[in-house]
């Protein structure tokens, strides 16, 4: 058990903790500090002043000071995984937390070597027109419980090479392991350009009032969709920058024209992905009528191979849900499509937090799993006979982050694709993102973009020099 405090500013002054549980035992992995509104301001002061001489570093000092940063994510990366892997329960192995911080630091790396350089919009005897991208100021940070670190590090990294500071707020479901992170960060870091508050959400909601808090300038958030339209709302008052990343309920379309057996495995990561507990995971399939039965057959067998239990063990390779809200989610969902559906595997609840991966099939668009974001290891198929009706079934959602579409025919693939209303379309694959490429969602799934060029100018203002 282990009692981590971080190394924020706003830390020495707490006396209350709460436990932070594993979800693959049922004991306590750890307590995190409590923290109180007094808390907040005090690490929002701190990344305040520091943000005075962070924002003068020069674009090389910047660069230099995220490097070292990377280094030393790479070099604590054991710790970390193990850390994740307690308090949220994916498995050391697969594309679990060795993956995410091996992710974590291919993201810090990849967006150290990104600039800004000013661009030049005239120059001629008229004049000299320069835009530059200056640092917003101090960024908070809001972080989900499925990918504790490597979120925090998309927040994180982008803000500091953009000159800005930063306090970020993990979800009180895994706050271990971004405290630690910080700690590492700031061995190498000015203090207060990062510091981290952690509280249980119920003595006092930080995120709410981080997100009204007149002296940050811009929210980062990544989790649901209530919660971020909560953010939107209160950061109006203030006109803070907002980049939000929501829910998803990314459809995959399968053409009539692929070998089920091989897009199998495909289709099987490409929802059940840390459990299915991925923003971009697939969470509705649309499979053409003629191969729908064995395409859930071919999924069912797949997911046979695929061990669940104790995320600790080198031998997991999917761990438990996280915590007893997303259970009883999956549960009512799950209960409620077996009545409509037939169950090609799972459908029943294990022990503690488990739920085996679970595929049902013969739902329809209506029905809560397939409507609903599950957000969890259990996937509806639906038939289709016609793709206008799948194109049709797969945009009648509010969401809009990712989808998919399957099929031996590249052309008629990309057709379909661009018709699709989200932020990302994968084409015999799903969810691979990579830190070159924009990552966000349209419609109720967000606002605004991670990753690449375009994510790091969300941490900038623009300004104007006419000479
Ligand atoms: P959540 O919205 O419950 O919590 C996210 C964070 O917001 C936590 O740190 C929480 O403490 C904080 N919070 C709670 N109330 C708040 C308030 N009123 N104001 C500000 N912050 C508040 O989400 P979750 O359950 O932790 O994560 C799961 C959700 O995240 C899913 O919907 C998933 O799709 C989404 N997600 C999206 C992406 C993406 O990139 N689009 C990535 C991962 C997860």
């Amino acid at each position: 058990m282990r009692r981590l405090t971080g190394k924020s500013d706003a830390g020495d002054s707490v006396g209350d903790t709460f436990a932070v549980i594993n979800p693959s035992t049922g004991a306590v992995a750890g307590h995190a500090p409590n923290m109180t509104g007094a808390d907040l301001n005090a690490a929002v002061a701190s990344a305040k002043a520091a943000f005075e001489t962070w924002s003068l570093k020069s674009d090389e000092e910047l660069q230099a000071a995220c490097a070292s940063v990377t280094a030393k994510i790479e070099e604590h990366s054991a710790e970390l995984a193990e850390l994740v892997t307690l308090e949220q329960g994916k498995p050391l192995n697969g594309l679990g937390s060795r993956w995410e911080i091996g992710g974590a630091g291919a993201w810090a790396g990849y967006t150290t070597g990104l600039s800004l350089p000013v661009k030049v919009l005239q120059d001629n005897e008229e004049g000299r027109v320069e835009l530059h991208r200056k640092p917003v100021g101090v960024v908070g940070s809001i972080t989900p419980w499925n990918f504790p670190v490597l979120i925090a590090i998309w927040h994180i990294i982008p803000a500091l090479r953009t000159g800005n500071t930063v306090v970020i707020k993990p979800s009180p479901l895994t706050p271990l392991s971004t405290i630690r992170l910080v700690e590492i960060i700031n061995d190498v870091l000015p203090k207060g350009v990062v510091s981290v508050v952690t509280s249980d959400d119920k003595s006092e909601n930080l995120g709410a009032l981080m997100s009204s808090h007149p002296d940050i300038r811009k929210i980062v958030f990544t989790g649901s969709c209530g919660t971020g339209q909560k953010i939107m709302r209160s950061a109006a008052e203030t006109m803070k920058r907002l980049t939000l990343e929501m829910g998803g309920n990314d459809a995959g379309i399968v053409l009539p024209d692929v070998d089920p057996k091989a897009i199998a495995e495909g289709l099987f990561w490409g929802a059940f992905i840390n459990n299915g507990q991925t923003c971009a995971a697939m969470k509705r399939l649309y499979v053409h009528e003629s191969i729908a039965d064995e395409v859930g057959a071919a999924l069912a067998e797949f997911a046979k191979a695929i061990p669940m239990g104790d995320g600790m063990s080198e031998d997991s390779i999917l761990g438990p849900v996280q915590n007893q809200m997303q259970f009883d989610k999956v549960t009512r969902l799950v209960a409620d499509a077996k009545t409509k559906g037939k169950v090609l595997c799972g459908g029943e609840a294990g022990d503690g937090l488990f739920f085996p991966v679970t595929v049902i099939s013969g739902l329809s668009n209506g029905d809560p799993l397939v409507d609903e974001e599950q957000f969890g290891p259990a996937l509806p198929i639906i038939a289709y006979s016609d793709v206008e009706e799948a194109i049709k079934m797969a945009n009648d959602n509010p969401n809009g982050l990712g989808g998919s579409v399957w099929s031996n025919d590249l052309d008629a693939a990309k057709k379909i694709a661009a018709r699709m209303e989200c932020g990302s379309v994968w084409i015999n694959k799903h969810g691979m993102i990579q830190p070159n490429a924009p990552f966000g969602g349209v419609k109720s799934s967000g606002l605004g973009v991670e990753f690449g060029e375009e994510g790091l100018t969300e941490y900038t203002d623009i300004q104007v020099i006419f000479s």
